[in-house]
């Protein structure tokens, strides 16, 4: 998660698993209005939605985030965290369950988020999911990414675009690689933006049949692995191309 300043408003990028008060915690980092947005629907990222208002996020994230602010899904999300990291600033199961859920707004491809003196603007990048954004700070020459550049990025869940869709979003954010220098990712520590570059050749090189893929195991499946220099894309072969 990242909580972005202005001068009139700050904007939280992601809401993380919501197992911990994260509104009251914003509320010690900034006196500014907050503006809520997410760069997907996952659950370590669009958890805690229900402890806002409302929430930006591309329509084709909506039916995720339903799916993770749902009443068991955030149940079960907190009684697994309370078994390992029980603290007063975590919300219970019984809590979980009664929070109503956030407003979603919809914003899409060049909307722009004003904080005062400081904008961020959208770009679609689908590819880990289908409305997956990255968040453009022109100005201070940082792009928040969610997981579109994570040093190792899932392109295997079943609902990952195909791999090729993935390759154009980045190619798309190469393109406007003018306008920023480092990447704040959704996992990890901050990259430089010649990673995407990296990306792109570990990309092509599936997509072209160089690279077939090591196993890769997680817990939300099996894949294969392919690396070039810094970049990692676990990937599913059935998935490469849009089927026509
Ligand atoms: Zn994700």
């Amino acid at each position: 998660m990242y909580l972005v300043e202005g001068k009139d408003k700050a904007l939280l990028i992601d809401t993380g698993l919501g197992v911990a008060k994260l509104g009251d915690f914003v509320k010690t980092l900034t006196r500014l209005p907050v503006t809520v947005v997410n760069t997907h629907g996952h659950p370590d990222h669009a958890g805690g939605n229900n402890q806002f208002k409302s929430v930006y996020a591309h329509p084709l994230e909506f039916a995720a985030i339903r799916q993770t602010n749902s009443a068991e899904s955030r149940k079960r999300a907190a009684e697994n965290m309370m078994k390992s990291a029980a603290g007063s600033d975590m919300v219970s199961g019984e809590e979980a369950v009664k929070m109503p859920a956030a407003e979603t707004l919809p914003l899409k491809d060049g909307h722009l988020f004003d904080l005062g003196g400081r904008k961020l603007e959208v770009i679609v990048t689908p590819g880990h999911t289908p409305g997956e954004i990255v968040l453009l700070d022109a100005a201070n020459r940082i792009v928040f990414t969610g997981d579109n550049d994570n040093s190792l990025v899932w392109l295997f869940l079943p609902t990952c675009t195909p791999l090729e869709v993935y390759l154009q979003s980045l190619k798309k954010l190469q393109q406007r690689a003018s306008g920023f220098d480092t990447i704040m990712p959704g996992h990890g520590a901050p990259l430089p933006k010649s990673f995407i570059g990296e990306q792109v050749a570990c990309v092509e090189a599936i997509l072209d049949g160089t690279c077939k893929g090591e196993p890769y195991k997680s817990f939300a499946g099996n894949a294969l692995v392919c690396r070039y220099k810094s970049a990692a894309v676990a990937f599913n072969p059935d998935n490469l191309r849009v089927k026509k």
